[in-house]
């Protein structure tokens, strides 16, 4: 999409710092981070949302999950993280292009919500 920041991303036209890419995704760290280690995943095709996720597109976003025990390894997350995906406006979703947090680094408080 072509107003999408994070399809710009994909794309090199809005520079990132990458921890990982392949052809169907892209992890980069966070540019405001809110734990000593936070880096975003996305799928390369731009999907709105996690209501946007279908039997056609899943499989990019199983892909990220397939990635994440290596990404995070290569972050240094050996004890562990948090994966956060907001959804939406009550979701405080700012960012309409799917993405998964990894936040860690630390011993992240108990606060879902
Ligand atoms: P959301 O609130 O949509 O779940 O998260 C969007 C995230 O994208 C925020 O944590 C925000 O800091 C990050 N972000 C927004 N614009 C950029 C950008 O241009 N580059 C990078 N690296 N992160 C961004």
């Amino acid at each position: 999409m072509s107003d999408c920041i994070f399809c710009k991303i994909v794309d090199g036209s809005i520079p990132s710092k990458k921890v990982y890419e392949d052809e169907k995704i892209l992890a980069f760290y966070d540019l405001e981070p809110q734990a000593p280690v936070h880096v975003l995943v996305i799928p390369k095709e731009h999907i709105c949302c996690a209501d946007a996720v279908n039997e056609g597109n899943v499989g990019n976003i199983a892909h990220i999950f397939t990635k994440i025990p290596e990404i995070t390894k290569s972050l240094g997350l050996t004890n562990g993280y948090r994966i956060v995906n907001n959804c939406g406006e009550d979701g405080c979703q700012s960012v309409k292009h799917m993405h998964f947090h990894i936040l860690g680094g630390k011993k992240l408080n108990g606060t879902m919500a």
